[in-house]
This record gives C-alpha cells, sequence and structure tokens, in this order.
C-alpha cells in the first residue's frame, strides 16, 4: 500500500546576508535557492539560468510549497541545478537520476518530483531507465537540458550531437546520427511531451507547470546555448548568438508528430507541446492491483 505522509513545516533558512542583499534586500526567488551555494560554476551565456528560472516560476505558479517538490539530477552541468535549489534535491551518479525519482515518487506521493538533467546524462548512460520509467508511466517530471555535448567534461559529443558537428571527440565532425529525443519520449510512452529553447522562457514556465499537474511521466525537452563545450568548435558564437539562432530557426507546431519535430540549427527548430494524453499511472496500476484483491493486500 502507498505510504501517505502528513504535510511538514514550511522550509525556513537562515541567511546570512551578502553587502549587496543588506544594501538592496533579497530577491523574492532568493529563497527558492540555497544561501551559500551562489555563485554558481555556470558558463556566462549559459542556457542553464533560464531553466532553473523556469523551474522556480512554475512552482511559483502552481503554489507549490519547497518542502512538496524535490528535484533528482545525475552529472553534468545541468546536475548542478539539484544543489542549488533550496529544497530536498538528490545529486545522483550518473545516469540515475530516473530510478531514485522512481523511488521517491512512490514512496512519497505526495510530491512532486522533477528529474532535471542533462541529454548526455539522461540518454546515453541513462537511457535505459529513462524509456523504462516512460513505459511504465511513472510519475516523474522530466526536464531534459539539451545543449548537443558533455560541456562538463570538456565537450565531449553526446548522443543528441548533430550529425558533422565537431566536439572535442568528433573534431573532423561527428559521424553518428543523433536522437529525437521528443520522438524517443513519446514513442516510450511519455503522456506529455514538448520541447522549448532558452529563447522560449515563458512557454516553458508555462509547460512545466502544465506537466506539474499531469499525473505520470512527462518529459520537456529545451534545446539551451552552451558557449563553452559546443558553440565554440561549431563556430556559433556567444549565448546570446544561440538566442538570436533560436529566435530566427524556431517554428512553434502544437500537436505535431513528434517523429516529425526537426531539430537542426541550420535549418529549423521544431517546437511545442507534441503530445498530451491521459493513461493509468505506475502508481495506480499497483493500487488497483492492491485494492483489488485481498489476497494480496
Ligand atoms: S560547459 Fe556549457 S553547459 Fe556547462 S556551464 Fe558551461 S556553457 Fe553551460
Amino acid at each position: 500500500m502507498i505510504r501517505r505522509v502528513p504535510p511538514t513545516e514550511p522550509f525556513e533558512v537562515e541567511r546570512h546576508l551578502s553587502k549587496n542583499e543588506a544594501l538592496h534586500g533579497i530577491h523574492p526567488d532568493d529563497t527558492y535557492l540555497k544561501p551559500g551555494r551562489i555563485p554558481h560554476i555556470w558558463c556566462p551565456g549559459c542556457g542553464l539560468g533560464v531553466v532553473l528560472n523556469a523551474y522556480i516560476q512554475a512552482l511559483k505558479a502552481r503554489e507549490i510549497p519547497q518542502d512538496r517538490a524535490s528535484v533528482i539530477s545525475g552529472i553534468g552541468c545541468t546536475g548542478r541545478a539539484a544543489g542549488y535549489l533550496n529544497m530536498d534535491t538528490y545529486h545522483t551518479t550518473h545516469g540515475r537520476a530516473i530510478p531514485f525519482a522512481t523511488g521517491l515518487s512512490l514512496i512519497r506521493p505526495e510530491l512532486s518530483v522533477t528529474v532535471l538533467s542533462g541529454d548526455g546524462d539522461l540518454f546515453a548512460i541513462g537511457g535505459n531507465h529513462l524509456i523504462h520509467a516512460a513505459r511504465r508511466n511513472v510519475n516523474v517530471k522530466v526536464i531534459c537540458v539539451n545543449n548537443f555535448n558533455y560541456g562538463m567534461t570538456g565537450g565531449q559529443s553526446a548522443p543528441t550531437t548533430p550529425l558533422e558537428a565537431r566536439t572535442s571527440t568528433t573534431p573532423y565532425g561527428n559521424v553518428e546520427h543523433p536522437f529525437n529525443l521528443v520522438s524517443l519520449a513519446a514513442a516510450s510512452g511519455a503522456v506529455y511531451v514538448a520541447r522549448w529553447t532558452a529563447f522560449h522562457a515563458r512557454f516553458l514556465v508555462e509547460s512545466i507547470s502544465e506537466a506539474f499537474m499531469k499525473p505520470g511521466f512527462t518529459f520537456i525537452e529545451v534545446i539551451t546555448p552552451c558557449p563553452t563545450g559546443y558553440n565554440r568548435p561549431n563556430k556559433l558564437g556567444a549565448g546570446l548568438d544561440m538566442m538570436k539562432l533560436f529566435r530566427e530557426k524556431s517554428e512553434i507546431h502544437h500537436g505535431l508528430d513528434p517523429n516529425e519535430a526537426e531539430l537542426d540549427l541550420k535549418r529549423r527548430i521544431v517546437v511545442g507541446k507534441f503530445v498530451d494524453l491521459e493513461k493509468p499511472t505506475f502508481a495506480d496500476g499497483y493500487e488497483k492491483l492492491m485494492n483489488g484483491d485481498p489476497k494480496r493486500a
């Protein structure tokens, strides 16, 4: 039987104000960040701040208190987000965010459990976990930051690196075909699938807040600039240049078959909400099984 845990007291943190905070006061969103963990390690022009902020704004939009939300991440630049958020978070080993989140979501169903991790972490070493959690329809919200490479470890190629793109491990151009993440998530069984870029900050907030309300496995891909690892070898300029590119090349196509959601930085980036359907969750199936057969209870 799934255990329901009574509400706890809201999060309270003891803060030592920085000089700037003492002068100008605390930003209202600062309570969502762990005092002492900022400044962050992300490079100038990186898209990760946009994603972290979108997550916080979506929590606020849905009035989800910090003690009712949990973020699990794997390894990599995106994985640092779990360490910055002022709530119960867990920074797992490489590729293992989804199994940890699965366990947490089953034992604490009242929590909003989000996996915030990178394309390399979720689709390379964590790929099997992701497809099976989607197939089972585990109640986990996945936000996958796709910057086309392993940024933190030196800009190596990842399962999302575009064909012919240059990375530190493909200096003459990548010969492997990349995954289409939204297509893979949808084919695996996700009940909600969307893609945005860091340029579409407001759409992203809306999408995350929609996913919060959707029982089951939801998947949101966010295309972000990685000026250090990916832009440099591919001569894509700074973070701002990438945002201009996102603005120029993106097309919104809600409801499109995710197989047709093209992602080509030179041609077009198809964004939007592609899948939104209802289906019993993994926990629903277990509840039904346990309640329906008295011998199993
Ligand atoms: S290496 Fe790339 S992804 Fe990592 S913090 Fe720097 S810009 Fe962001």
